[in-house]
């Protein structure tokens, strides 16, 4: 684009403006606002925490929450996650180019890769914890209507949760153990799936 024409911003927390490009450089460009054309909208205070999977599937993940509405996005390391370490970098900016295609004003923040069990011991007492565990596969899928923000979803690795991870998170009163349905499905399904269950019960 070029000076004299018009874009849409927005910044995460002022709404969406109207401007004009006054300069456009190769690298940088000045735009002025003219008009707000939509206010601040931030998602529920739902988290997504996921095992990180296959680089492609888990930016599928980030963009897929981002999509469905979350206020963050927090990669888990379990028993049985595949990788331990994340282009934290790099998912964040998957997270924006997310939220500048669907229209979302709101760019949830990626975090840092947290252990399981460390989260499992500082985790917020006023914050429901929807547990996606696969051993559930065969139940009916939940109807999550219920536990409202604040809450999280939490969906393991290819390989599942181990036994002292299903146990810990048993144990915690905060936990809602969920099925996702008949079958095993894939993680970054998994996501999906959780997420849409509680966006048609408590999201906006
Ligand atoms: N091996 C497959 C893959 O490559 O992705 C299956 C992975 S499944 C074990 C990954 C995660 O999805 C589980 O840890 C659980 O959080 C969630 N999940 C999958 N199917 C589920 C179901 N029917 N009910 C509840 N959670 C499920």
């Amino acid at each position: 684009m070029s000076a004299g024409g018009r874009v849409l911003l927005f910044n995460g927390s002022d709404g969406e403006w109207l401007a004009e490009i006054t300069e456009a450089g190769k690298k940088a460009g000045t735009a002025t606002c003219e008009a707000q054309t939509r206010p601040q909208a931030m998602p529920p205070d739902l988290w997504l925490l996921f095992a990180p999977i296959k680089k492609a599937r888990t930016d599928f993940i980030v963009e897929k929450a981002v999509e469905l509405g979350v206020r963050r996005i927090v990669p888990v390391q379990t028993r049985f996650t595949n990788s331990e370490r994340i282009r934290q970098d790099r998912l964040q900016a998957h997270a924006l180019e997310a939220a500048e295609q669907c229209g979302a004003l709101f760019v949830p923040e990626v975090t840092e890769l947290h252990r399981l069990d460390r989260l499992i011991d500082d985790w917020p007492g006023d914050r429901g914890l929807l547990f996606c565990d696969e051993a559930e596969a065969g139940s009916r899928a939940a109807t999550l209507a219920g536990p409202p923000a604040p809450a999280a979803v939490l969906v393991g690795p290819e390989g599942g949760f181990s036994d002292a991870e299903r146990a810990r998170l048993g144990d915690m009163a905060q936990t809602r153990v969920i099925a996702l349905g008949p079958r095993i499905l894939r993680a970054d399904t998994a996501a999906v799936a959780a997420l849409t269950l509680w966006q048609a019960e408590n999201g906006d």
